[in-house]
């Protein structure tokens, strides 16, 4: 072991775990690529004023939770806390929405860093997989998010997660209903923070985690009762389409979250698996985004799951993902010239696409054929010196134990075609 270990809150992605990683990636990313939404990578850093105006200066993110420092050259950056901003900013800075195609549709894939105090499920680097729809106001783009998330948690096996939704109105009702909650606020028996965060973003204090706080609001003003016409009809068109899809949800009239860009349609998706980091994903509108940046008015949509916790989520329902190997022909070769040849082989059979490995350093016959063993291939390949005198194989199909002897000319179009 060496003297170094990975930093306080964070953990590695290692193998065979490391494929789960991958595949919940994936399947979060398949329903992406199938509807219209482009790839997009933007780097792991930002211009902390991005996010202080971005995400908001009022929010654990941006006062607690971000990775701030200034460079050599004087520069202030910050590691991104979420995806949102740096995609808005990339794809403004790109003219994107002025290509005369909107919606833009974007996704990525990445790791994000907060600065929080690790627990299960919370972590000071962790990965997420989102979407972005920039540039309309359409509540069939609010429903096909939701609708994508649902599919992609469906497709992993996940069963137990539930899907909150609410909507927080827009610059007109918002700002009524935001007044009538600071009043009912400021009448409780508040600490000095929260009673600052009453007066900078009151809708925050509704997401308060603690029991204490979350008592005293029971009988607080819901914005549902404040929503303006525009957004009540909004709203209502979301739940129809995501209902006539076949999609479950449940109307949280307290959902606000911890960004301070969320206008109309809020979700966020929890397992009721995971303890107090429940919260496997979440998203919503955020039509005012674009403009806090220095961009044109633009509303946009999006969502953000966290892969860390969809992995803990596969866990805590005990699902197994069905993952194939990856290695399909694992090459044993006994002596020098075998190992030239097969290597040969292998070289041979990965160009035709088939997915080999070989026995490395020398192994004896028994220690090699455990690695085969370990390696899930479907076949081994065995070569021996008679084998080699020959000009033949042994194939021994690892299911059934049988073996046969294969030409080393013929080998290569017989595996591709078993295969
Ligand atoms: P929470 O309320 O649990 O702090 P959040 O509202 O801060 O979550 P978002 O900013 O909406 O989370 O990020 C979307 C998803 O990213 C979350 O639902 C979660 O799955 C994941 N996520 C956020 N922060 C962390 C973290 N520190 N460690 C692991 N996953 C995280
Ligand atoms: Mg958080």
């Amino acid at each position: 072991m060496s003297t170094f270990k990975a930093p306080k809150g964070t953990y590695d992605l290692i193998p065979p775990q490391s494929a789960q990683y991958l595949a919940v990636r994936e399947a979060i990313a398949a329903p992406l690529r199938n509807s219209g939404y482009g790839y997009i990578e933007t780097p792991g850093f930002e211009n902390v004023e991005l996010f202080a105006r971005g995400v908001g200066e009022s929010t654990d993110i941006v006062t607690k939770e971000m990775y701030a420092f200034e460079t050599k050259g004087g520069d202030r950056l910050a590691l991104r806390p979420e995806g949102t901003a740096s995609v808005l900013r990339a794809a403004l800075e790109a003219n994107l929405h002025k290509a005369g195609n909107l919606p833009v549709k974007l996704w990525y894939s990445g790791s994000y860093y907060r600065y929080e105090r690790p627990q299960k499920g919370r972590y000071r680097h962790f990965s997420q997989v989102g979407a972005e729809a920039i540039g309309a106001e359409d509540p069939a783009l609010d429903a096909e998010l939701i609708i994508l998330a649902d599919q992609a948690y469906r497709s992993l096996g996940l069963r137990q997660f539930r899907i909150l939704l609410n909507s927080l109105g827009d610059a007109e009702c918002r700002p009524v209903y935001r007044a009538a909650l600071q009043d009912f606020l400021r009448g409780l028996d508040l600490d000095e923070d929260t009673l600052r965060r009453a007066e900078i973003n009151p809708l925050r204090v509704l997401d308060d985690k603690r029991e204490s706080v979350q008592k005293q609001l029971t009988g607080a003003p819901l914005l549902r009762d404040y929503l303006c016409d525009a957004c009540k009809a909004y709203h209502e068109e979301v739940r129809e389409l995501i209902t006539a899809a076949g999609v479950a949800f449940e109307d949280d009239p307290k959902l606000v979250r911890g960004l301070d860009y969320y206008t109309r349609t809020t979700f966020e998706f929890v397992h009721d698996g995971l303890g107090s980091q429940s919260a496997v994903g979440g998203g919503g509108r955020y039509d005012g985004l674009s403009e806090m940046i220095g961009g044109p008015a633009l509303p946009s949509v999006g969502w953000a799951l966290g892969v860390d916790r969809t992995v803990l989520a596969l866990e805590a329902e005990g699902v197994e993902l069905d993952l194939p190997s990856t290695t399909s022909v694992f090459a044993v070769p006994l002596g020098e010239e075998a190992r030239r040849v097969l290597f040969a082989k292998v070289t041979e059979l990965r160009k035709v696409g088939v997915a080999a490995d070989f026995s490395y350093g020398g192994k004896g016959l028994k220690a090699a054929m455990k690695a085969a063993n370990r390696s899930g291939a479907r076949y081994a390949l065995v070569l021996g010196e008679r084998d080699l005198a020959e000009g033949q194989v042994q194939v021994k199909d690892m299911e059934s134990g049988e073996q046969t002897a294969v030409g080393l000319n013929e080998v290569v179009a017989e595996l591709e075609s078993r295969l």
